[in-house]
């Protein structure tokens, strides 16, 4: 039998040999550690998890695919990108995860989110295994003609290797619906077939699912208000600071105002805008979704109640909850220091990785809690995997049956990580709770189908 600490010696070793043969992708190796650092119970408790090369096989991607994405702007410049798919683990399911199109994606990048996703993936339930792709495309200020042709260079290369039984690509920062048409349209031109399941994030009459746009935001709220649930709160009255206004936050935003929480920011690359009264959705909606513009325009037309912040950090502003919706490193140890400061209660995480290993352990040490991404914002690719369930059997759900799944699933999710983290003597900490639930479902798979 081996004990706690030996296992964490091997860990740590394995850590570093991860560190080695991964160079420069300083995001991969973050992830890694987040997820190895908290196993040693579980390799300690079950000596088969501790199979030599079942760790090691779980940190090396199955694939890994970089391909060159040339395409030509409107005045007729060539630009060459470079695309990537990552197909880490599909023991449980056919790869799955999003496409994030940012100048910062980069193979660490694109391996850390894949790692993410494993585990996510599992935790959900559903038979989906994890992997995720993009590119260092840049798609603000770009015409929709750039961006069609800039997809359909893209999925010129990548329909060789996805499709709906092998690996299903989905939307992620800089990837939504206007993007899955085009990615859709020259996949099912190259390939001629009508294969609706190979992506989603379709449009609701060609094959998407209601609800799959509000998926992510909604299970991240629903998720927060099942945290709260265990500490005998509930959402209503409470203050909450969003992060981000991409489609997490905006689905955030509109689930906390209908279960009477009031969200009071938003926020870009720019800087943040708080508003008293709480962020006027429509407003919102109709400034980033119609007309593509930053949030310092929702203050301009907003009145009074609304100031924008140039830079400046949102988590300044007091609240009750926070839920950075953003991108990965947006909430650091300042800044959870500020939220503590203002008493906040809880952290639930709708964006991957948004908040630092520093600012995690400050939170968790100051009682607040801590909703990871991978459980927290799970609702997007279960949402997905609805999605996929509906294109398999060539039916569409109503929105109230796509969204009483999506609240028994996160709430499924709650529960597992919750009762995990008890089970490993480390009751409310949902990191630990999430990293061995979708690691012991994922590792029972890889171990049951032998060394592949
Ligand atoms: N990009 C989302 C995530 O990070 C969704 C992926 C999907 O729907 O496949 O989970």
């Amino acid at each position: 039998m081996t004990t706690r600490s030996e296992t964490r010696t091997a860990l740590d070793h394995l850590l570093t040999e991860i560190e080695h043969r991964n160079p420069a992708q300083p995001e991969f190796h973050q992830a890694a550690h987040e997820v190895l650092e908290t196993l040693a119970p579980v390799l300690a408790a079950r000596p088969e998890y501790a199979e030599p090369g079942l760790i090691e096989r779980l940190v090396e991607p199955e694939r890994q695919v970089i391909f060159r994405v040339p395409w030509q702007d409107d005045k007729g410049r060539v630009h060459v990108n470079r695309g990537f798919r990552v197909e880490f683990n599909s023991a449980l399911g056919p790869y799955k995860g999003g496409l994030r199109f940012h100048p910062s994606v980069n193979l660490g990048v694109i391996k850390f989110l894949g790692f993410e996703q494993i585990f996510k993936n599992a935790l959900t339930g559903l038979g989906i295994g994890g992997g995720k792709g993009g590119s260092d495309f840049d798609p603000h200020g770009r015409s929709d003609a750039e961006v069609m042709r800039f997809c359909q260079s893209f999925m010129t290369e990548l329909y060789r290797h996805i499709g709906e039984h092998t690996d299903v690509p989905a939307g992620d920062i800089g990837v939504g619906g206007r993007e899955i048409g085009y990615l859709f349209g020259q996949y099912r031109r190259i390939t001629n077939r009508w294969e609706a399941g190979v992506l989603t994030g379709k449009g609701a009459g060609w094959g998407g699912s209601l609800i799959r746009p509000e998926a992510t935001g909604y299970g991240n709220v629903l998720f927060a208000a099942a945290m709260l649930r265990e500490r005998g709160e509930d959402l209503e009255g409470q203050t909450a600071v969003v992060s981000g206004s991409g489609n997490v936050a905006i689905y955030t935003i509109e689930k906390l105002t209908a279960l009477g929480a009031n969200p009071v920011t938003c926020s870009d690359s720019s800087g943040y805008v708080v508003d008293e009264k709480g962020i006027d959705l429509d407003l919102l909606k109709q400034i980033k979704e119609v007309e593509r513009g930053r949030v310092d325009t929702y203050a301009e037309r907003r009145g009074s109640s609304a100031r924008f912040v140039p830079g400046g950090s949102v988590w300044d502003v007091p609240a009750d909850l926070a839920l950075p919706s953003a991108t990965q490193n947006e909430l650091d140890e300042n800044a959870a220091a500020s939220l503590v400061r203002n008493g906040v209660k809880a952290v639930s995480e709708g964006a991957n990785m948004p908040t630092t290993p520093e600012a995690v352990h400050l939170l968790q040490r100051s009682g607040v809690a801590f909703g990871p991404g991978k459980a927290a914002n799970a609702g997007g690719v279960a949402g997905s995997a609805l999605e996929m369930a509906q294109n398999h059997a060539r039916t569409s759900w109503t929105a109230a049956r796509v969204e009483e799944e999506l609240s028994d699933i996160m709430n499924n999710i709650h529960t597992t990580c919750h009762e995990t983290a008890e089970r490993y003597d480390a009751p409310g900490d949902y990191v630990t709770g999430a990293n061995i639930a979708g690691f012991e479902r994922v590792a029972d798979a890889m171990l049951a189908q032998g060394v592949i």
